[in-house]
């Protein structure tokens, strides 16, 4: 019989779940696809194969493995949504954090529970838990979701888990104030799902970065700004082209300017 999220035990291991795969009790999907139902993601290395293999914990197919990589789950993913790495990114750039990318879809938010050079990972969606915590010396993390699962991870971060939380559901709140904002200036109104699970957790939170959240039309356009920016810094920095920092900047200037002018009459 395969397994469903209510078959599950109290915890779920990445032992459990190996012992599963060898077991045949977990649903072979090769095709399955990343969405925001998705619990967790689970990267695993069968001990006796070379090859990766990937456990999802969907909300509505319940546990699913694939051959395929973590990575490429969320690459695929990210070729058809309209929310992808690259607002994550945006959003990352303006804390200062490079090596901590969330993936970012509005209300729903997925942590990596290692840096973005690791490849592939383990991934969490925080709008599927209720709780976490981490224990240091064993090198762990534990989620509770919101069916009463407990998750268990190998949790190595220099990152506290509760900073990572937070700065996630900082971005999370971002966009979705970006998006409000927007919305607004067009006459319509949003009419916005309450974050759900650790999500909510930080919602109402006053901290000195949730008050540097966007309350004007002016931020939303700094934000939008910045697509461009990374566009045009991309292409000024492009090693072929030799050019010298200040002529980078320079460059950088003057399509900035060029470009401004398609929002305006003349
Ligand atoms: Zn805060």
């Amino acid at each position: 019989m395969l397994l469903q999220i209510q078959d599950l035990p109290r915890k779920v291991t990445k032992d459990f779940l190996l012992q599963q795969v060898t077991a045949r009790k977990i649903k072979a999907a090769p095709q399955f696809q990343f969405s925001n139902q998705v619990i967790a993601l689970f990267n695993l290395q069968p001990p006796s194969s070379n090859l990766p293999l990937t456990v999802a914990l969907d909300y509505q197919q319940g546990l699913i493995m694939t051959p395929r990589t973590t990575r490429q789950l969320l690459n695929d993913f990210s070729h058809q949504s309209i929310f992808n790495f690259q607002q994550s990114r945006m959003l990352v750039r303006q804390t200062q954090h490079p090596h901590f990318l969330p993936l970012i879809l509005g209300r729903a938010a997925y942590l990596p529970l290692a840096g973005v050079s690791h490849g592939s990972t383990d991934w969490v969606g925080l709008h599927w838990q209720q709780d976490c915590w981490q224990n240091t010396p064993a090198r762990q993390a534990e989620f509770i979701t919101l069916q009463n699962k407990i998750l268990q991870f190998t949790y190595s971060s220099y990152r506290n888990l509760e900073d990572a939380v937070h700065l996630t559901s900082y971005y999370s709140e971002y966009l979705c104030r970006i998006l409000q904002l927007i919305v607004q200036a067009s006459g319509a109104q949003l009419v916005s799902l309450p974050a759900a699970g650790l999500m909510h957790q930080f919602a109402q939170c006053s901290c000195r970065l949730h008050r540097q959240l966007p309350q004007t039309n002016s931020e939303v356009r700094q934000f939008l700004q910045s697509f461009q920016d990374w566009t045009l810094r991309q292409v000024a920095h492009f090693s072929e082209l030799q050019l010298s920092a200040p002529l980078q900047e320079q460059t950088l200037k003057f399509w900035r300017s060029e470009l401004a002018a398609v929002h305006c009459l003349w």
